[in-house]
């Protein structure tokens, strides 16, 4: 299919279309017309007025110089442009106006057997001569510059716009705040057509289906302006214009998918081809063609992760929180396989700031080196069932530091560890607990393990039995993020642990008001009640540290004190701890 410069979907007809050009080149050309009639009339006039000037139209005859000679140019100049903007017919016009003159000038010398008028009549016909000249030689730059244009704008194996023509309309579209929709076409499955059939037959595919595609966005039956353009491979792009709903938009995608649905027939075979179709609208999506465009895939992705019988849809904010999930589930996949999981040790202290002992945190970067948050990639970890391996990596990885740590200094610091409800819930959960501490060489009294209130809830008979386990192993048992849940009092009140986390939000609104206050008060008298001890976590400031201190809190795990350390930092503070 050869490119066709009268087809509607030719870049610059829809260009011209939505910029309504035409109607600025008429006002260009009639304005021209207009500035060449006034300075002919006012030579004109000089010529009449003047004693020694001559009753001639164009003023070739009047004597060159002052104001006429200037005026002359005027016109000439007036008639060059023409020819130059407005390619033949600025020609034509331009001609038919020197001709004309001409004419009259050749008439006046015979009728008045004057040679005075030669030099009007060899200069009219030097400029027909002139702008002949022009006229060729610019029809023909315009010439190859419209064929370099067409190539530029145009997809070789298709003739479709390219991914150039539809960024070119898109920015268009956007300076002037036309609304559209950018919809993101992919062939599904076009890999195994070119290993199965070769990429020639791939080609033919590709070329067919353009040009059914183009047949629609030509003739109109879609009921709204198209636009489709191939931008790579197998994807193409349809831009939709002139829509009132987005039913409406929906229903010229159908038209693009039905006709996917006709036999296509390729070197005696037949195809039976399907797309996946995503998209978004300028404005109400997005305001940019880069996110339309990433919007638009966004929403492609996610049709072809459904895979269901509908191959249409629109983007959502929603979809970018799957496309995100999805996203760094493969970084917790490749951070496992590379074992490549990191931790940090946040140091803990008693109220005189003696050290206690550290919180192993889970840190993950993506393989180019960006670091991503616990609080986004744990969540993540949580609901593809692959925290138990994110815990057993940090377990692993801070119990062995820590037992080498502990045997070179003999430090009787604690480890904090997290262990999810997935983790701990697991078959081989204690046989893991003791496989660690006989290869790290880590004390069970020195290791304890943070479980949160909601394993009291999600399987407590078997939790209680998994945790009375471990504590008859000598482990220590803390309960993370306390307050956050809704563990029963009595439930708790039985629990085998030693530590109670109170969680950092009760912390930062504790110096709010009163009643803040006595909460966190109230927590702790409880925790003391059944026997545990009490940590707060996140204490940021000095005020919040004399409140928990007045309250009787035993134990801070902060930013006011520490941060979570690199391994080093943290053996250094082990080091400056041993040696106060
Ligand atoms: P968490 O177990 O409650 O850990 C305490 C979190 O509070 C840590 O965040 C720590 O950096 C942060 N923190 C401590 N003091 C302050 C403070 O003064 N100010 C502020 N703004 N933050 C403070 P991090 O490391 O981002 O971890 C977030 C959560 O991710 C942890 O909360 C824990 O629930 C989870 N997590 C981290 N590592 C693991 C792991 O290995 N396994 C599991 N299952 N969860 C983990
Ligand atoms: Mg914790
Ligand atoms: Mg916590």
């Amino acid at each position: 299919m050869k490119p066709n410069n009268n087809d509607k979907n030719n870049l610059q007809n829809t260009l011209d279309d939505v910029l309504i050009n035409k109607m600025h080149s008429k006002a260009a050309f009639v304005l021209l017309l207009l500035l060449y009639a006034a300075t002919t009339a006012a030579i004109r006039m000089i010529a009449l007025g003047g004693a020694n000037t001559y009753l001639m139209l164009i003023g070739r005859s009047v004597p060159i110089g002052g104001f006429t000679g200037i005026l002359s140019n005027l016109a000439n100049i007036c008639l060059v442009t023409l020819v130059v903007f407005f390619g033949k017919i600025g020609f034509v016009t331009a001609l038919g106006l020197l001709l004309m003159q001409f004419s009259m000038i050749f008439l006046e010398m015979v009728t008045q057997h004057s040679t005075t008028y030669l030099p009007g009549v060899f200069g009219n016909a030097l400029t027909i001569l002139a702008i002949i000249i022009i006229y060729l030689k610019s029809a023909k730059v315009n010439e190859y510059q419209t064929r370099m244009r067409e190539q530029a704008v145009t997809d070789r194996l298709t003739g479709l716009p390219n991914r150039f023509a539809c960024s070119e309309l898109l920015n268009e579209l956007i300076r002037i705040g036309e609304r559209f929709a950018l919809v993101h076409i992919d062939i599904n499955g076009f890999k195994s057509i070119n290993s199965s059939m070769g990429y020639e037959a791939g080609n033919k595919v590709l070329i067919e289906i353009a040009h059914r595609w183009k047949d629609i966005a030509d003739t109109g039956v879609s009921g709204t302006s198209d636009f489709i353009t191939r931008v790579s491979g197998d994807e193409y792009v349809l831009i939709i214009r002139g829509y009132n709903s987005d039913e409406a938009i929906r229903k010229t995608i159908s038209h693009y998918e039905s006709a996917l649905g006709k036999r296509l027939t390729i070197d005696n075979c037949d195809f039976f081809i399907t797309a996946s179709f995503g998209y978004a609208e300028y404005p109400s999506d997005a305001s940019t063609a880069d996110s339309l465009f990433s919007y638009a895939d966004t929403a492609i992705h996610e049709v072809k992760r459904l895979k269901n019988s509908n191959h249409i849809l629109r983007f959502t904010p929603d979809l970018l929180k799957i496309e995100r999930t999805i996203e760094i589930e493969g970084k917790i996949r490749d951070a496992l396989e590379n074992d490549t999981i990191s931790f940090r040790l946040q140091p803990q202290f008693d109220m005189s700031h003696k050290l206690r002992g550290f919180e192993a945190l889970a840190r993950m970067r993506d393989s180019d080196g960006n670091i991503i948050a616990p609080s986004e990639f744990i969540p993540v970890a949580e609901k593809v069932g692959l925290i138990d391996k994110v815990d057993s990596a940090v377990f692993r990885k801070a119990a062995m530091f820590f037992g080498g740590l502990c045997k070179k200094t003999d430090t009787k610091l604690m480890l904090s560890v997290n262990a999810s409800v997935r983790h701990l819930m697991k078959n081989d959960f204690l046989n893991e607990v003791r496989w660690i501490l006989s290869t790290s060489g880590l004390p069970p009294q020195q290791l304890e393990i943070e479980i949160t209130e909601s394993i009291m809830i999600d399987s407590a008979e078997k939790a209680f039995q998994c945790i009375t386990e471990i504590r008859d192993m000598g482990v220590q048992i803390a309960i993370d993020d306390f307050g956050t849940g809704y563990s029963s009092l009595s439930y708790l009140n039985n629990f085998p642990a030693n530590l109670l986390k109170i969680d950092k939000s009760f912390i930062d609104k504790m110096n709010s008001g009163d009643s803040s206050k006595q909460y966190v008060a109230a927590i702790i008298s409880i925790g003391h009640i059944m026997g545990f001890d009490v940590i707060s976590e996140g204490v940021e400031d000095p005020d919040q540290l004399e409140t928990l201190k007045d309250i009787g809190c035993d134990l801070i795990q902060g930013f006011i004190w520490g941060r979570p350390l690199h391994k080093k930092d943290a053996e250094q503070l082990v080091m400056e701890n041993l040696n106060s």
